[in-house]
């Protein structure tokens, strides 16, 4: 389970297909000295790229 799609209520499936990948991405701005591990979703894993950390958060 994506947990972007998670919170914003997205249903990964509907979304992204059966079978996608759901990549683990570290996020080093989330807290101070310490790393966020989320699991994301093919598509949330781009936007995550395309956007940046501290614009997708
Ligand atoms: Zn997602």
């Amino acid at each position: 389970m994506c947990d972007c799609c998670n919170v914003e209520g997205r249903d990964v499936r509907q979304r992204c297909g059966d079978g996608s990948l759901i990549r683990t991405a570290r996020l080093y701005k989330v807290y101070v000295g310490r790393v966020a591990s989320i699991k994301l979703c093919r598509l949330c894993d781009i936007q995550l790229f395309r956007g940046g950390e501290s614009r997708f958060l």
